[in-house]
Parts: structure tokens; sequence; C-alpha cells
């Protein structure tokens, strides 16, 4: 990372991280900082919320307003920081267990208001923190700490569930391409509602050794391979699609925010 953004956005005092080597953390957070910058936001307006997770890690290594909230709670948090203060930026960075599990109420509720949050998933699909049990994410079939012989659970689409939920934006990217990930935050930012990033990253130590899914660079071919833009995606037929990661700009919408309506309520009374 070039380090002017390292001396301008992160703890420099809280680094090295403790990632494991070839993790995809890192390249989602970068993600996170390029887009702040490009959009030229001041960091005191920022407010960085995460939960519980190797992902949640990021907002201690993060130089704005951060808190490091409880397990599936980060929603929860920033609605009330959103409520209290509308002026800042909030950003939600969770994993897919503390997203989608444990605060899987939390984000169904905050995609109905349409709450101006960015929330950015680091979906690695899987438990990584806690040694690899299976998440809602894990694919039918693949192993973790609490599946040995498979999982039996259907997995979510986490982009379907957050624009069925009502979420105003929506995308997915991978960290084979980190300049789609940036893009989709900054679009997320941009739009004055509940915005909802999926990124698919990598979790060799666990998803990566348990499903036999070869070394970091194994897991970012996968990626690279199956990855196909939404504008490709119209033009294939379902078998083509078959197994394939749908990426871009998947829903777009536009409806009253929270916080507007809820000063407008203030204002009449
Ligand atoms: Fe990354 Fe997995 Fe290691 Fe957690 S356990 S830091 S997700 S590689
Ligand atoms: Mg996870």
């Amino acid at each position: 990372m070039a380090s002017e953004l390292v001396e301008k956005y992160f703890r420099t005092n809280c680094l090295p991280h403790i990632w494991c080597p070839g993790c995809g953390n890192g390249i989602v957070t970068r993600s996170i900082v390029k887009a702040i910058d490009n959009l030229g936001l001041d960091k005191n307006k920022v407010c960085i919320v995460s939960g519980i997770g190797c992902s949640s890690r990021a907002s201690g290594y993060l130089d704005f307003n951060t808190i490091h909230t409880t397990h599936g709670r980060a929603l929860a948090f920033a609605t009330g920081i959103k409520m209290a203060k509308p002026e800042l930026n909030v950003i939600v960075i969770t994993g897919d267990g503390d997203c989608s599990a444990i605060g899987g109420n939390h984000l169904i509720h905050a995609a109905r208001r349409n709450i101006d949050i960015t929330t950015v998933v680091y979906n690695n699909n899987i438990y990584g923190m806690t040694g690899g049990q299976y998440s809602p994410t894990t694919p039918t079939g693949d192993k973790g700490t609490t599946a040995p012989y498979g999982n039996i659970d259907s997995n979510f689409d986490l982009c379907n569930l957050a624009k069925a939920a009502g979420s105003t934006y929506v995308g997915r990217g991978t960290v084979y391409n980190p300049n789609l990930i940036i893009k989709l935050i900054e679009e997320g930012v941009k739009n004055k509602g509940f915005s909802f990033i999926e990124t698919l990253t990598i979790c060799p130590t666990y998803y990566g050794r348990k499903n036999k899914k070869g070394e970091a660079v194994d897991m970012m071919a996968y990626l690279k391979d199956s990855s196909v833009n939404i504008a490709a995606a119209e033009k294939m037929n379902k078998e083509e699609l078959d197994g394939k990661i749908l990426v871009g700009e998947l829903y777009k919408d536009t409806r009253p925010e929270y916080t507007q309506e809820y000063q407008r309520l203030i204002d009449y009374f």
C-alpha cells in the first residue's frame, strides 16, 4: 500500500496487523481506505463500526472515529451513531457470520429502514477467528470444524438477502479485483440509504485448508476464473452461469432515508 495512505489513515502504532499470511482482509481494508481517499471525505467525519471476527479487527488499525463492538451488533451500534450524528459517513465492517448469523436480524432491519450506512462484508465463507466453524455462507457440502463430513445447510446469497430486505445499493466484488471493490464502496457511500457491499475474500488458514483449496494464490485464481461481471452474465445462459460468481453493481433503488424521515417528524412536531 502506498505509504502516504498508511500514514494518513492507519494507526501505525497498532501495526503490523495479526492477519495470517495470504489472508484477503488487508485487500478489503485497503480498498475501503482508497475509496474514502478517492471521495475526499474528511476523516473526522467518517465513523468505522465493526463487529467481532478477523475482519472486524480492521477498526483497530484504522485512524478514523472507530468502534469495535460486540458479535453481530455492529449495525445496531452504527444505527445509534447515525441517528445521533447523521452528518457522519458511517461504514460498517463485518464478516459473513457476524452479519448474517449473529447479526442477521440487525442486517435485515437496517436494510428495511434504508438508513444511510455503508456495510462492507468480508465474506470468507467461514468463521476464521474462532477456528473454522461453518457459517451461513459456507457452500453446501463444504467442510468446517463443526461440519467435518460436510455442511448440510443451504448457504445464503448475501446480496439477494440484502436486496430483498430493502437495501437501496447492492454490489459484489472479490479480492482478486480490488478496483471493483473500491468503485462499489465509493458508490455505496454516495448512495443516500443503506448500501451493502459483499467482498468475497480468502481465508487460506481455515476455509482453504479444510476444503483443500490450495494456497492463497490458488484461491485467488479461483476467484479470478469464477467471476463474471453482471453485464457479461446477461448474455450467458443458466448452464454457463452455473458455479460462477456474479460481480458488479447488482441493484440500485431510491427510497426515503431513515434519518431524514426521522428529522421530518422532529420538524413537524
Ligand atoms: Fe484471515 Fe482466516 Fe487467518 Fe482470519 S483465520 S486472519 S480470515 S486467513
Ligand atoms: Mg467469516
